[in-house]
């Protein structure tokens, strides 16, 4: 080898050195004895969110809601209002139909709080028979009217009550970029998000807000999938506001 071929292996050398490409043991340490892989960190978890709509089935725009739920791919939950399945029963059997997951909002959206027992029992399990008839037995879970609920209440639920950790207020105004900048810019993984399918500019934020979450790698979930992606065992009475990455 000349002695430019000799200057290059070394300098070479020296580089791989830098750059932690070569390890070399030192002298008086056995080159087993204390060598640490250098494993890459955690994968980073899913980013999941569930969007939860109240106060429906509406007539008008719940459908387009639907719709573009579909075109996006995405799973939610509607929280049904029992005098109001009756004016589009269609649209309750085509969330089930399309994945979706549907729980009791009370019968005539009141207030759960100081109620009798035979009230209550009108209020949600009446609504859930409404909703058997429609769909069959199943589950359906309870989101109280307000986010308010007493020990009574939570005792009869017989059900996980689902609140909420994101509130764009969306009931306040009719300003689409306000209520999408809110989601946008409050989600993080694990919430639930409140939302209202009873007014047309919910649903016109929620789907551009679900396009830029979707970029930033956001998966939208039920609030059922949610729980059982965070291993989380859903318990009646229990009241559920955010599920977030524990590891
Ligand atoms: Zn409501």
């Amino acid at each position: 080898m000349n002695r430019w071929g000799l200057l290059w292996r070394i300098f070479l050398v020296g580089i791989l050195l830098f750059c932690g490409l070569i390890w070399l043991p030192p002298a008086d340490v056995p080159a087993s004895s204390d060598l640490k892989l250098e494993v890459p960190g955690p994968v980073e978890g899913k980013k999941l969110v569930a969007l939860t709509f109240d106060d429906g089935p509406h007539p008008e725009f719940t459908g387009p809601l639907l719709e573009g739920l579909r075109e996006r791919g995405v799973k939610a939950t509607f929280f049904l209002v029992g005098t109001q399945i009756q004016y589009a029963p269609e649209l309750v059997s085509r969330m089930a139909r399309e994945g979706h997951q549907i729980g009791v909002h009370t019968y005539s959206h009141v207030s759960v709080v100081g109620l009798e027992q035979e009230e209550f029992c009108l209020q949600v399990e009446g609504t859930r028979r409404l909703i058997y008839s429609l769909l069959g037995e199943r589950e359906l879970w309870l989101r109280p009217p307000y986010g308010i609920l007493d020990e009574n209440a939570q005792h009869w639920a017989d059900s996980p009550v689902v609140l909420w950790s994101v509130d764009p207020e969306d009931w306040k105004d009719t300003n689409v970029d306000r209520i999408r900048e809110h989601i946008v810019s409050h989600t993080r993984d694990g919430d639930i998000v409140l939302l209202h399918d009873i007014y047309p500019t919910s649903v016109e934020a929620v789907l551009e807000a679900i396009d830029q979450l979707q970029k930033q790698g956001f998966q939208f979930v039920t609030v059922a999938q949610l729980m059982e992606e965070r291993g989380v065992v859903p318990e009646c009475g229990q009241i559920y506001k955010r599920l977030a990455d524990s590891s």
